[in-house]
């Protein structure tokens, strides 16, 4: 049996172990992708530091990682419309098909959704098996890099054009990679202003190299203060995406009656909100999991043909074995996106 290498989560505890281990067999319904690149999400670095989530979630030993972009090597016999040498990238949410939500188009929300790298072995190896459904091909001479964005750049899309961006007073809170994806698409949408808070100075030069107009340091200012003067009524539309119950109230504060909110950010405890502002100011919140399938899937695809550049979201490259530095890197929060080249 040949073997490859996998950074794998061997047992319980803080880290992860670059391991040897067998390459996966497909299933029928499965394609054996070679990965060219990979990311590193948020998720991949709760696994590391093995926090409460992980501990509760993930069961070692498991290879980790769900961001990638890879070329098909070989496909399992059911599998039809998918080739050999084709690039492709994936939805790491494998849904059970049977559910209420899965079988009224919101597969996105499965009762019983497995998740790559999380739920089953991931990406941050040579070789990985995918359920061919999942497969997202790309075009030919596509950058992987890009590729490999492609989850996180679609809970993006997915937050920011459910209420539409053309010609609207845009908030993002939390500068992250996905805070500074939704910069570059309320841009591209032609949003008539871009607000943005982040607390890392490193952040907020990334926000505005994006095209925020406004950035301004969430711990220290406040982002109302901003918004009402620059827009006389508050802002049309909040995209929430730092998980801070701080930044989620700012950014409430910051809308105008009517306005709309996404929330993609995570928070690690309970949050209470004005909730008498939400009935008298008519407001709207949105929660986001993860990206509609395939419809968010889809729209970026358009995004990026028409020319979407989230390049400067990409800031460094670490090799395989240097794992542990990307993830002291992560830790930090001197960094956009950073990539694994195995
Ligand atoms: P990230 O942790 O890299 O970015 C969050 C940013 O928020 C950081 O730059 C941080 O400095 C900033 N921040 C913290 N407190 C702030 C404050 N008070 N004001 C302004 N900014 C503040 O995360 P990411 O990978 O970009 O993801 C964004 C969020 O979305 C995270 O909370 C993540 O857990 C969550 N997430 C949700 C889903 C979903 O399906 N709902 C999927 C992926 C990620
Ligand atoms: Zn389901």
């Amino acid at each position: 049996m040949a073997s490859m290498r996998a950074l794998q989560k061997k047992a319980p505890g803080p880290g992860l172990e670059l391991c040897e281990v067998e390459i996966p067999q497909i299933r029928p319904d499965q394609v054996l992708v070679k990965i060219e690149m990979a990311a590193i999400c948020g998720t991949d670095l709760h696994i590391y530091n093995w926090d409460t989530w992980s501990a509760n979630r993930v069961s070692p030993p498991v290879t980790i990682g769900h961001e990638f972009a890879g070329r098909i090597v070989e496909i399992g016999e059911n599998v039809t419309g998918l080739a050999e040498g084709m690039l492709v990238t994936a939805e790491g949410h494998f849904t059970c098909g049977r559910c209420y939500y899965c079988r009224t188009g919101q597969g996105h929300i499965c009762d019983d959704v497995k998740i790559l790298g999380v739920d089953v072995d991931g990406i941050f190896a040579e070789y990985a098996a995918i359920d061919a459904e999942n497969i997202w091909p790309l075009p030919d001479g596509f950058d992987p890099a890009i590729g490999a964005v492609h989850d996180p750049l679609g809970n993006a899309v997915h937050s920011a054009y459910v209420h539409g961006l053309t010609g609207k007073n845009v908030i993002v809170t939390g500068c992250g990679p996905i805070g500074l994806f939704c910069i570059a698409l309320a841009r591209q949408a032609g949003a008539r202003a871009v607000f943005a808070s982040d607390m890392n100075e490193y952040r907020i030069e990334l926000a505005k190299q994006l095209g925020a107009d406004h950035v301004i340091n969430g711990g220290s200012e406040d982002l109302e203060t901003v918004v009402k003067p620059a827009t006389g009524i508050g802002a049309d539309v909040l995209l929430e995406m730092s998980g801070s119950s701080q930044a989620l109230a700012s950014g409430l504060r910051s809308l105008r009656k009517g306005g709309a909110a996404s929330l993609l950010g995570i928070f690690s405890s309970n949050v209470s909100i004005d909730l008498d502002a939400v009935i008298f100011n008519q407001l709207t919140l949105y929660g986001i999991n993860g990206r509609r399938m395939f419809d968010t899937w889809f729209q970026m695809q358009a995004a990026l043909e028409a020319g979407l550049d989230i390049t400067p979201v990409i800031t460094h490259r670490f090799k395989f074995e240097e794992y542990d530095e990307a993830m002291a890197l992560m830790n930090s929060g001197r960094c956009g996106k950073v990539l694994l080249v195995p």
